[in-house]
């Protein structure tokens, strides 16, 4: 289990004068209400977030509309030594987002507005709590979308983005968040506002955005990001390759990225998540196969003709069960379907699943999913893997019953094997849902002792007081403050 920074009572007796000073600070809202939460049963859609096995009132929940207000939160907290938790959608899946029994969360939801489309020169401004899609939505009347596209995208919020510096399923041909990014503003623990980066791939000086794009609200609070949107490809169009085994599944990626060909998305699903994908989505996929690959191309039809022949070659020495090229966007849409619901057609089949997240180097795929079929028999639970194969990314998802903490503590076991794994083989401790609370006791397992020091005195530069969501990232026994 999870434990937390011991709460500071001098914080959790003054909470009555906390709050009320909060209100003070930030006004009702005249369309959305009251802007400070701190009864009990309102509090209750804070407590956790994606990684919901883990649960923890805040002392109170503020609602702040522009960065102005979030700078006199943030300078409140610094000035009377109060935790501050920062948070967008809550859909983190490693508990960015899960509360300290001491701590004041700051929810951006409210602040999500687009401030600036700019087609010439190709980029949005927005403020923090505008979702993922939403971003895509404001541009896509013209051609444009924005890149990166977690799962998450219909909920998660470009802040959180930011600051776990996400990835999806398109990451492959475009980058993570961290490559789409242009500036920020960024509010820091001493309520001061900073403008990182601007509205070019690249600023002078050091390179700020660098510093804190993937810093877990740690640093300081994002408000507004400058994003980069692209002209949306001629076509796209995917194909499905299914293979008698894991081992020829993982080959085939290995395959398809040696030859240099970079798909636009390259997914990969097992026998348990096929079936799972299948019964909800009804989408056609190929149930007597161990594992199939989803790859997209785009491009115009030539290129995508092209690409799509020169794979289907590729795979072919590798005994697929069945390939199926769509034909038309409807087609790929059908292939797509069961995927994008991929973690909630698992939801069905079991009560609980933990939602691992490591890399590995593309070539070590098949033995390392090898193993991890040996530990699901040796801890007794079942594991259903969907992941980004292109990008090496692995989502092992761990089924288990949250009702039995036994099976609960051989789930996190399980889960620190594949990590402590995916170090081994030389990949690392998350691809894209960064370390949170889940991963931060294995931070040690990937850094040295002398790594993570100076990890942590860039903590204590931006925050030296650890007020900022300080139980994440580092082994609770080393985190200051
Ligand atoms: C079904 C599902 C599918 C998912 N698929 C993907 C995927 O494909 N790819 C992927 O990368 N992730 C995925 N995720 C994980 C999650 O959606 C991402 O990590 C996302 O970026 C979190 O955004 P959020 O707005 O929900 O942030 P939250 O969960 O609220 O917060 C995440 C972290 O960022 C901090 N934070 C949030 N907003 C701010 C801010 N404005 N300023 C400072 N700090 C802030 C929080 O303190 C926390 O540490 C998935 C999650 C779910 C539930």
């Amino acid at each position: 289990m999870i434990r937390q920074p011991e709460p500071k009572p001098e914080v959790l007796s003054r909470r009555d004068e906390i709050v009320a000073a909060l209100r003070a600070l930030v006004p009702p809202h005249p369309l959305s209400g009251e802007s400070v939460i701190a009864d009990p049963l309102r509090l209750k859609p804070y407590e956790t977030d994606g990684l919901s096995a883990y649960r923890q009132p805040p002392l109170a929940v503020v609602l702040p509309s522009t960065t102005d207000e979030v700078a006199s939160v943030l300078r409140f907290c610094h000035a009377n030594g109060v935790r501050v938790v920062p948070r967008g959608a809550g859909t983190s899946l490693s508990g960015g987002a899960l509360p300290m029994a001491d701590s004041v969360v700051i929810g951006l939801m409210r602040m999500n507005r687009i401030l600036e489309v700019d087609f010439d020169n190709r980029l949005a401004v927005v403020e923090a709590g505008v979702t993922n899609i939403g971003i895509t939505r404001a541009v896509e009347e013209r051609g444009f979308f924005y890149a990166p596209d977690p799962s998450s995208q219909l909920a998660c919020m470009i802040g959180g983005n930011v600051m776990m510096n996400s990835g999806g399923a398109h990451c492959l041909k475009y980058g993570v968040t961290a490559n789409n990014l242009l500036g920020l503003t960024f509010v820091t623990i001493e309520g001061e506002v900073l403008r990182l980066g601007g509205a070019h791939l690249d600023a002078a000086g050091y390179d700020w955005l660098g510093l804190v794009t993937g810093s877990e609200g740690q640093l300081g609070v994002v408000t507004e990001v400058t994003v980069r949107i692209l002209r949306g490809p001629e076509g796209a169009r995917a194909m499905l390759a299914a293979f008698g085994s894991v081992e020829a599944a993982g080959r085939a990626v290995d395959a398809i990225i040696g030859s240099g060909i970079i798909p636009v998305a390259l997914e990969f699903m097992d026998r348990p998540c096929i079936h799972a994908c299948e019964a909800f989505a009804h989408a056609g996929y190929p149930l007597d196969a161990e594992a199939m690959l989803i790859i997209e191309v785009e491009g115009s039809v030539a290129e995508q003709d092209e690409l799509l022949a020169r794979i289907r070659d590729i795979c072919a020495p590798l005994n697929p069960t069945s390939m199926k090229i769509a034909e038309s966007a409807e087609q790929s849409a059908a292939i797509w379907k069961g995927r994008k619901g991929a973690f909630g057609a698992i939801g069905r089949i079991s009560p609980d699943y933990l939602c691992m997240d490591g890399t590995i180097p593309t070539s070590e795929l098949p033995g390392v999913l090898t193993r991890i079929g040996e530990m699901s028999r040796r801890y007794g639970l079942a594991v259903a893997n969907v992941f980004h194969a292109g990008d090496g990314n692995l989502h092992p998802l761990i089924m288990f019953d949250a009702n039995d903490p036994d099976s609960l503590r051989r789930a996190e076991a399980f889960g620190a094997e594949i990590l402590k794994l995916c170090v081994e083989v030389g990949g690392c401790l998350t691809g894209e849902h960064g370390v949170g609370v889940e991963k931060r006791d294995l931070m040690g397992v990937q850094f040295t002792a002398r790594e993570l020091d100076q990890q942590r005195a860039i903590k204590s530069a931006f925050d030296p007081g650890w007020l900022l969501n300080p139980s994440k990232v580092f082994p609770l026994a080393q985190a200051a403050g």
